[in-house]
């Protein structure tokens, strides 16, 4: 794949369409936190039939399971809708991250990472009763691993815990920056079984919590840097009683593999929306270039504003391809490696931070205005490179799997 095709085309320019229309006159309430993002989520959905889309790949995937057969028909571990056509999920991506990379935050993490993970290891029960409303956007689902105390070391320094009590699980604990944490219906939930081992040797288990459940408080919105229009909130667990139902199988290699598996869409996703981001940045900033005139001149014709469009342009092309290798690979039924998805993830993440930055300096004061929009974009990618795995995490697989062959 070296272009989008004409379909996709077609496809890119009606959700730019529908972004147009819907998403930036509200954008100031997305930003000031007056709007939370999913009403307008589900009308993306609505609109572009990926709500239906999503039931049926749901209830097609649940009866080939049924019958015995593969649970990921396309192997690509994708469980988004659209994933079977992969211009389909990573062009609304895009187009989105051009405008509010936040709202991809807490679409991705809802579909891709709760009911990813509910895909992978819940029974065909709890898929409908979860999943289902998740995939669908009728709910808003939260993944909850970190913690005060765990955030890179995420297994390792975990403190929540859930004690068996009869048949049910009594679970403790406190997580903080969890995307949609303050709004979520459904909490795909990690902690450590409490059984008497050594804390770091102790069985990871995943529930499913519900909002409103005794025990659990669901905070604010907390302030941040950017990222706005994706709610980040803190979850406070006392004694929460959870039966079996609630508890999702760990797998041939237990809770830390299956955690491990959602990096790997993650950050093959934030590819993605690294691309968006640049991509507008250097739109924006070629179109001040061409207009904002100095000394008689316009700023393109200074050499040093033609090093920062160029830098753009290359960050552009390597990302961009590697989105495209990513979709290439989704076609052939295969899905990146960890440390394949952490080289993706790593460059994306500081290509996009970097172009951003630079889109602000090129700006000048006006760069530094919200009005002139760069500066959201600024502060939005300065998360790529903390979220899903700091970029100090990503080189820490990538250097892992080179030395380990
Ligand atoms: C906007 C946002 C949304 C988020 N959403 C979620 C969510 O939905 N669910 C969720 O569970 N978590 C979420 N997180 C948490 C995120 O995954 C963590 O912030 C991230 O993994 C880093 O952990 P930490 O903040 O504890 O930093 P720390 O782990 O304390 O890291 C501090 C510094 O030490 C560096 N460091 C750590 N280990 C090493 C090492 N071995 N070698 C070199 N340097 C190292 C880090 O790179 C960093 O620079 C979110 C975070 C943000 C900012």
């Amino acid at each position: 794949m070296i272009e989008w095709s004409e379909e996709d085309l077609m496809i890119r320019d009606a959700v730019r369409g529908w972004i147009d229309a819907e998403v930036r006159p509200s954008l100031d309430a997305l930003e000031s936190g007056e709007l939370p993002p999913y009403d307008l989520l589900r009308s993306l959905y609505k609109t572009f039939g990926m709500d239906e889309m999503a039931r049926s790949s749901f209830h097609a995937r649940l009866a080939r399971e049924r019958e015995g057969g593969p649970a990921d028909a396309e192997g690509s571990g994708d469980d988004r809708p659209g994933g079977g056509n992969a211009a389909m999920s990573m062009l609304p991506i895009i187009e989105l991250c051009k405008v509010a990379p936040g709202l991809v935050s807490a679409m991705g993490v809802g579909l891709g990472l709760a009911a990813g993970t509910i895909m992978k290891r819940g029974t065909p029960e709890q898929k409908e009763r979860w999943a289902l409303p998740l995939l669908t956007m009728e709910k808003v689902g939260a993944w909850a691993i970190t913690e005060p105390n765990s955030g890179s070391d995420a297994f390792g320094g975990m403190q929540a815990t859930a004690r068996r009590d009869g048949d049910e699980y009594v679970i403790n604990g406190g997580k903080t920056f969890i995307t949609n944490g303050p709004y979520a219906d459904t909490i795909v939930f990690y902690c450590k079984l409490d059984d008497g081992a050594a804390p770091r040797d102790r069985e990871i288990l995943t529930f499913v919590l519900d909002r409103g459940m005794p025990g659990l408080e669901q905070s604010k919105p907390l302030r941040k840097m950017g990222l706005h229009s994706s709610p980040t909130g803190e979850l406070f667990l006392d004694d929460v009683r959870a039966g079996a139902d609630r508890l999702l199988a760990s797998g041939s290699q237990g809770g830390r593999e299956s955690a491990r598996q959602n990096f790997v869409t993650e950050r093959a996703g934030v590819a993605a929306m690294a691309l968006g981001v640049i991509e507008e940045c250097l739109k924006l900033s070629v179109e001040y270039a061409k207009t904002r005139e100095l000394w008689g001149q316009r700023i393109g014709d200074f050499q040093l504003i033609q090093l920062k469009l160029a830098k753009m342009e290359v960050a552009r092309l390597n990302v961009q391809n590697l989105v495209f290798r990513h979709i290439e690979m989704q076609r052939a039924g295969r899905a990146p490696t960890l440390a394949e998805a952490s080289a993706m993830k790593l460059y994306a993440a500081q290509a996009a931070s970097e172009v951003a930055q630079e889109a602000v300096q090129l700006f000048g004061g006006n760069g530094y205005m919200s009005e002139y929009r760069v500066e959201q974009l600024a502060r939005d990618a300065k998360s790529f490179q903390i979220y899903a795995g700091t970029d100090e995490i990503q080189v820490t697989h990538i250097a892992r799997d080179l030395l380990s062959r």
